[in-house]
């Protein structure tokens, strides 16, 4: 049988896509111009919100709200450890203290009822991450917020387009940011999205994107200290005709998510996703859990000697040695976090991820983990 090398992601590209970033290079605007707000407006309309404001990573964006809120030094957010290392990371750019609550063994996100035991009068944001497409449960997050005068900055890097009780993602936040690296749901190459309601904090982050110049003010108009952060025109492009077809790419994902839900199903050990009523996922990487008693790294290298992709999502941020390092954080801190993240496997997952693939896969770790018991 011919070895089959199938990736982890893929990102879904047409000759359209193509076009729209060729044409870029005919017009005279390659940084800012008026692709970038095309593009700002659509993605507000995705989150529901009045304002985006587009930059040049997730975690640009993530910083600039940081930021703009005003956090800092001497500051305490309470966050996940169960995500991918930006959405601490952009705290410590400024200083402040990452407080790691617990998250809920099927979601996977932050449990709201796990955030109260971490307040200190030092505590001034909340900062849940929608894991793998799943929106947390911003309602309760937010009643928590309210009762206790804290702001709220989503993650939503990984959930564009997913939404709760209909409300999208990146709607109930302070401010949210959406992601467009390579493997995210839509891509354009690099690049983030700021989307708020509140004026004030759309007028900051346009400044802190682009070298704390003022708004409507000459070129060396610097008002404040910022960054260049900005997004471009031709990423901007690519991400237009991206977001047109966000319908679409969702759905597809979501039928490759069912087909491996059916396939998957059936072997003993294996964990698929968890299903709730009410929610949209905005599937963004497949990720199964093991039961234990199967050995996870090693299921994962028999996968990978079989050309399948697969990473180990999320290695727990606080448990990476330089978090140790900084704050002092131990193993045993968070062990329901790091007693689900010793069970977690992500399979390949793309749009045109094919049903003859997925069966491949199915058959390869239904024998894994009977080997690796
Ligand atoms: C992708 C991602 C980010 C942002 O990543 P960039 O590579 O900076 O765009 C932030 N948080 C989470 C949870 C992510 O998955």
């Amino acid at each position: 049988m011919k070895k089959r090398t199938i990736p982890l992601a893929r990102p879904d590209i047409t000759d359209h896509e193509r076009q729209k970033v060729m044409a870029v290079l005919h017009t005279p605007y390659l940084s800012m111009g008026p692709m970038i707000e095309k593009f700002e407006e659509r993605v507000a309309a995705v989150a529901g919100t009045r304002y985006a404001v587009a930059v040049s990573s997730g975690t640009a964006g993530l910083h600039i709200l940081v930021r703009a809120l005003g956090l800092g030094a001497g500051d305490e957010v309470i966050t996940t450890s169960f995500s991918f290392i930006a959405s601490s990371n952009c705290l410590l750019f400024e200083g402040v203290k990452p407080v790691f609550a617990e998250i809920d063994e099927e979601t996977l996100n932050i449990d709201p009822a796990r955030i109260e035991e971490k307040i200190t009068p030092r505590t001034k944001a909340i900062l849940p991450v929608h894991v793998f497409g799943r929106p947390a449960d911003m309602e309760a997050i937010n009643e928590i917020a309210r009762r206790h005068n804290l702001k709220v900055i989503e993650d939503a890097c990984e959930a564009i387009g997913a939404s709760r009780r209909g409300i999208p993602a990146g709607k109930l936040g302070d401010g949210a940011v959406f992601a467009y690296y390579p493997n995210k749901q839509i891509t354009t190459g690099e690049g983030g999205t700021i989307v708020t309601d509140n004026p004030e904090l759309y007028r900051l982050a346009r400044t802190l994107r682009n070298q704390g110049r003022s708004e409507g003010g000459g070129w060396f108009d610097h008002e404040r200290l910022g960054f260049n952060y900005r997004f471009d025109e031709l990423s901007a492009a690519l991400g237009l005709a991206q977001i047109e077809r966000l319908d679409e790419i969702l759905e597809k994902r979501e039928r490759v998510a069912e087909k491996y839900n059916r396939f998957l199903s059936e072997i003993p050990g294996v964990r698929v996703p968890h299903r709730e009523p009410d929610v949209k996922i905005s599937w963004f990487v497949y990720v199964i859990r093991l039961e234990e008693g199967i050995d996870r790294d090693r299921t994962l290298h028999y996968l990978q000697e079989r050309g399948i992709s697969c990473k180990p999502y999320f290695c727990p941020i606080h448990l990476l040695p330089f978090y140790k390092r900084e704050l002092g954080c131990q193993d045993g801190d968070l062990p329901l976090t790091e007693k689900v993240a010793r069970t977690t496997l992500a399979l390949p997952f793309y749009n045109n991820l094919s049903e003859d693939d997925i069966a491949y896969i199915a058959s390869c770790l239904r024998e894994a983990v009977e080997y690796c018991r």
